[in-house]
């Protein structure tokens, strides 16, 4: 039996459940990637994240090429491309790892139909989370999902599969790899690369996670995401790491549940995609200023800290959490712009985005999305005290800054830095009222 192999987020050989299914099926396994052309033009972010899809895609050709094998890539819609090279290659089945996102669940449906008209077999596996989403029943709040999530983890298979032996392919006369990357435009990525992902998960001192976790002046959290994201390392492999120092209920394997509620969301309460989970949420008189929303993705806000975390996403590709959660509480609670206009600035530069987990997180922190508590805000200013007390953090990516004392840069009394966009005391009144109707 001759099989496709659809690579998507899971960009690698070690525990990628569908590829060794596919391998422990036949030995004629055709390992594909395709460009959706949709995908990308949506993305719509700089070209040196695209430069780090295409590495990961050359680092992943090497592994498979040292088996005796390779990978093809294309560009279009997959449901188009997947039509002319399962015809040309004769393939009697597509295996793949399931998307659980809203995008690529959409696009899985079109290729499994496609499957069908042509009379090949679909065959998809769980592979980028713990538990999947349908196994636990409906939870709305994140701690009584956590204590059904480790009781059903319990019942699942989370071990580490190693990688296929040798592989043999058959010969096709497709164009290169290389052939393909031409078609896209991209550009090196200079802050990350693939093979970051195996190192930092044998380096990364998760024992220090909980000290270091909140502070932004310091490396203290995994920084794994980028590598989640994009499947260069599965998921158990890190869970199987964090067991070694740290026990089940403790917050790193809590993050990771995060993560996993999100699509838990995403599955129970699909319409999230565009509305906001909390139904007295919807319909909130957003202010939206467009001066306001150019001068948050410029980084000339007038909150240094603000400023910071903004140059962070763009030069780096990433943002500390506690500089996320300070920034989308920014956004909508002091500058009133929708948690959608957000969402997508994220989009347009994270390595790490991911859609239903970028949605989960905005929407909770605009307060309309699964959270109990009716309205969180934080002040930037008592923020940037608190986890950036020496201005380190402000002055690595504000150096304009690096002359001012700290004293002034909390305090905002900086005369020839940008002045403030938003009082944050009269913000806080304003966001009550539209919030509560008062
Ligand atoms: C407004 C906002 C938008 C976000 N958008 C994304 C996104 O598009 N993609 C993304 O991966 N994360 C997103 N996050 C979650 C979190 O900020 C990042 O996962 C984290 O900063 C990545 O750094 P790390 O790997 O060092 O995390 P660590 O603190 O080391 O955590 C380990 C892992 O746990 C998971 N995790 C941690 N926090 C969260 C969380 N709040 N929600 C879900 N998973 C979490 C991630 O997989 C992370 O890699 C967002 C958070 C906020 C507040």
């Amino acid at each position: 039996m001759r099989i496709l192999y659809w690579f998507k987020r899971d960009l690698r050989l070690k525990d990628n459940r569908g590829l060794i299914e596919a391998f422990k099926k036949s030995q004629e396994v055709i390992p594909v990637f395709i460009f959706d052309h949709e995908l990308l033009r949506e993305l719509d972010g700089p070209a040196s994240r695209t430069g780090f899809l295409l590495d990961c895609l050359r680092r992943l050709n090497h592994q498979l090429e040292k088996k005796g094998n390779r990978l093809y890539g294309f560009y279009g819609q997959p449901e188009k491309v997947l039509d002319r090279v399962i015809s040309e290659s004769k393939a009697e089945a597509v295996y793949t790892n399931r998307s659980y996102s809203w995008k690529g669940e959409r696009t899985q449906k079109k290729v499994e139909a496609l499957c069908r008209k042509k009379g090949v077999a679909f065959k998809d596996f769980n592979d980028s989370l713990l538990v999947p989403p349908g196994r636990i029943e409906a939870r709305k709040v994140y701690s009584p999902f956590f204590r059904l999530w480790r009781m059903a983890l319990a019942r699942e298979d989370i071990s580490v599969w190693p990688e296929p032996g040798r592989l043999q392919m058959p010969k096709l006369n497709w164009p290169s790899l290389v052939g393909t990357f031409k078609l896209i435009p991209h550009q090196p990525n200079r802050h990350w690369k693939p093979d970051y992902a195996e190192r930092r998960l044998k380096q990364y001192d998760f024992k220090s996670y909980d000290e270091g976790r909140n502070q932004l002046d310091v490396d203290g959290t995994s920084r794994l995401s980028v590598a989640i994201r994009f499947g260069l390392i599965s998921i158990r492999q890190v869970l199987a790491r964090v067991r070694k120092s740290l026990a089940m209920d403790s917050q790193f394997v809590k993050e990771l549940a995060w993560r996993e509620f999100w699509y838990h969301i995403r599955h129970h309460f699909p319409w999230t995609e565009n509305l906001e989970f909390q139904e007295n949420r919807r319909g909130l008189r957003w202010l939206n200023r467009e001066e306001d929303i150019r001068a948050l993705e410029e980084a000339r806000t007038g909150y240094p800290i603000i400023d910071a975390a903004i140059r962070q996403l763009k030069e780096e590709g990433w943002m500390h959490n506690r500089a996320r959660l300070v920034v989308a509480s920014f956004v909508t609670k002091d500058l009133l712009i929708d948690w959608r206009i957000g969402e997508k600035l994220f989009k347009k530069y994270l390595l790490d985005y991911d859609e239903v987990v970028n949605t989960g997180n905005w929407q909770w922190s605009a307060s309309v999305g699964a959270d109990p508590r009716p309205l969180r805000l934080f002040n930037p200013q008592l923020q940037a005290e608190k986890h950036d007390p020496e201005c380190l953090y402000v002055k690595k990516y504000v150096p304009e800054l690096k002359k001012a004392s700290c004293q002034q840069i909390q305090a905002l009394e900086l005369p020839n830095y940008h002045r403030p966009i938003v009082d944050h005391r009269s913000a806080a009144i304003r966001v009550r009222q539209i919030y509560f109707g008062q």
